[in-house]
């Protein structure tokens, strides 16, 4: 069987990955390989999403996936944008990430936001895809739902009246910010 890197310590994105990816392929996590993360010094989600895919390539002679995404949320300057894992790390967790995001909007008339997600994609060859999912929606007053992960309690996806964290988990995977990268993914490459 084939066999696929997801890089990705994030228990709720490989998940998806694994969900989106075809069951030819036999998906390993860098923590079976005991791989650490590498540090995301890049100043944008594509070179991030590189950045990660290229230093898990250098541990296996196989394909590669991997991603960097985040929220982006209009009236604060489309933070936490990159800086998403790191504002959650501040504060300690996402619940108490997201009662920040929560009173720093409590004023504010535009509660728009977008999920953004940069996916990499290197072949056993070394041939290096990169390509964007955005998904539209806005932040919730209240934290609601215990489902997904990360800022998916506090996300309403456009069209939509609940958040990601109430809805069905296969639901949200198929129209995520993932989602879209990965259908953007397929019709580039055979995956
Ligand atoms: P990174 O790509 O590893 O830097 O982390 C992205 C951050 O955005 C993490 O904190 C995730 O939990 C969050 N994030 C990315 N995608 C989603 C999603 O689909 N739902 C909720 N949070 C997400």
């Amino acid at each position: 069987m084939k066999k696929i890197l997801v890089g990705t310590h994030n228990t709720g994105k490989f998940k998806e990955i694994a969900y989106l990816l075809s069951k030819k392929y036999k998906k390993i996590s860098p923590l079976e390989l005991k791989i650490k993360s590498p540090k995301e010094t890049g100043n944008s989600f594509k070179s991030n999403a590189k950045l990660k895919v290229k230093f898990f390539s250098k541990f296996v002679d196989y394909a590669v996936i991997s991603d960097d995404s985040g929220l982006c949320i209009k009236a604060l300057n489309n933070r936490p944008g990159i800086f998403s894992a790191r504002l959650a790390k501040k504060h300690g967790s996402f619940y108490k990430a997201m009662k920040f995001i929560l009173k720093k909007l409590k004023n504010k008339k535009n509660r728009n936001a977008f999920f953004k997600c940069s996916l990499s994609y290197k072949n056993e060859k070394g041939k290096i895809t990169t390509v964007q999912g955005n998904l539209s929606g806005k932040i919730s007053m209240k934290i609601k739902g215990k489902k997904g992960f990360g800022y998916d309690p506090i996300f309403i996806p456009k069209g939509e009246v609940v958040t990601f964290g109430q809805m069905p988990k296969l639901k949200k995977i198929k129209m995520d910010h993932r989602f879209l990268a990965f259908k953007k993914l397929k019709k580039k490459v055979k995956i």
